[in-house]
């Protein structure tokens, strides 16, 4: 399997129930690395930027404002099938449809503040990942 990587967002519900560490913790001993973070308090061109392949949706409006709520915590991932993996341990959008020990189902309460983000495609992990770091501020890990 190929090494990839991936973005994930805790989104600004997580960053406020103060479980940033728990949800690192599905990631890491899911052998997924951290390769970047930031914290970023999203502005609204930054937040409809992001999501702007959800521009016509009627949830658009609800969304962004969200993501401009509060902090949220932006990483890299990588690791061995990283996107798909990612998605896994996420859960499905609608925490009340995700899997028991998924993100979503332990730490998110609706389908709109749903705590994690993750990219869909590998394609779309790239523009993600370019959208937000730039090159040298993603670390290759000598110590593994
Ligand atoms: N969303 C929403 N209502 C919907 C569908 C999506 O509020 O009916 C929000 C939700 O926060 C979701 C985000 O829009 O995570 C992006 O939607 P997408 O379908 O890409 O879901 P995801 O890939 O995040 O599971």
């Amino acid at each position: 399997m190929a090494i990839e990587r991936t973005i994930s967002i805790v989104k600004p519900d997580a960053v406020g129930k103060n479980v940033i560490g728990k949800i690192y913790d599905r990631f890491e001993s899911n052998g997924l690395k951290i390769v970047a973070a930031k914290m970023k308090h999203l502005t609204r061109d930054e937040a409809e930027g992001f999501y702007a392949i959800h521009k016509e949706r009627p949830f658009f409006g609800e969304l962004v404002e969200f993501m401009m709520s509060g902090p949220v915590m932006i990483q890299v991932l990588e690791g061995e099938n990283a996107v798909a993996k990612n998605r896994e341990i996420m859960g499905v959008t609608n925490p009340i449809n995700a899997d028991v020990g998924t993100i979503r189902k332990d730490f998110a309460d609706s389908m709109s503040e749903n705590a994690v983000h993750g990219s869909d495609s590998l394609e779309n992990a790239q523009i993600e990942i370019n959208y937000f770091f730039q090159p040298e501020e993603i670390f290759v890990r000598t110590r593994g």
